[in-house]
């Protein structure tokens, strides 16, 4: 016999960051609170990423498709729906810059914010061509290997960064999407770029959104008291 099924109906509603179009969702439930947990357990970039992205899409109404949504977009769906189900209070570790001892702070998720600005900005690159820029997804992080395999920000992560969020290439007269271009052809043209060239669009990766959280708190053990800035999902929770 079917049973009956218990807290499937979304009642919550929220603003998606990057278009402001309103999101109905609810919060997670065990089924997906279950994956979630094996994913951190097994402390694999990939599997968080899809069990996140598999909670999103769960959670929310299923007119949208996670892939196409932004990171920050996902961060900030995420942790609305987390905080919907267990909770808004975080407990974060926090080592004490002064004498090293471990703080447990407390941190209310309904106070975090996005930094930057949502909507992508175009590159000059010289006086007659621009690159039109966009903002990655996660699912572009998961399809690309060297992106997935290092944890940190070197050159080369960098490089496939950058060829991830460029959309296209703007000129007097034409508007070429990269989307038909071989990666081969856009490496190339990466590879052209003088290094002040490359700066600007560095800067347009560094400046990607993220959810933010300024933390205050004073050390127990040393009773000093310390700011923090909290950024991006895995500053929140791991
Ligand atoms: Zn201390």
């Amino acid at each position: 016999m079917a049973l009956p099924r218990l807290n499937e109906s979304s009642q919550y509603i929220l603003n998606i960051p990057s278009t402001n179009e309103e999101l109905k969702y609810r919060p997670f439930l065990i089924k997906e609170q279950k994956l979630l947990l094996i994913a951190y357990e097994s402390q694999d970039q990939k599997q968080i990423i899809n069990a996140i992205l598999n909670c999103v899409a769960n959670c929310t109404d299923n007119a949208y498709d996670v892939n196409k949504l932004s990171t920050f977009d996902v961060d900030y769906i995420f942790t609305k729906i987390r905080s919907k189900s267990v909770g808004e209070k975080v407990t974060i570790n926090a080592k004490c810059p002064s004498c090293s001892h471990d703080n447990d702070v407390e941190i209310d998720l309904d106070q975090i914010k996005l930094t930057g600005d949502v909507k992508p900005s175009t590159v000059k690159i010289t006086e007659d061509i621009s690159l039109k820029m966009k903002y990655p997804s996660y699912y572009d992080f998961t399809m690309n290997e060297k992106i997935m395999n290092t944890d940190r920000m070197g050159t080369e992560i960098l490089f496939e960064m950058l060829i991830t969020c460029m959309d296209s290439i703007l000129t007097e007269d034409e508007h070429i999407s990269l989307k038909d271009e071989s990666k081969e052809e856009i490496e190339t043209f990466v590879n052209s770029l003088t290094s002040e060239q490359f700066a600007k669009v560095r800067e347009f990766i560094e400046k990607i959104p993220k959810i933010t959280l300024n933390m205050e708190y004073t050390c127990l053990d040393c009773n000093k008291k310390h700011k923090h800035n909290l950024e991006g999902l895995q500053d929140f929770f791991s």
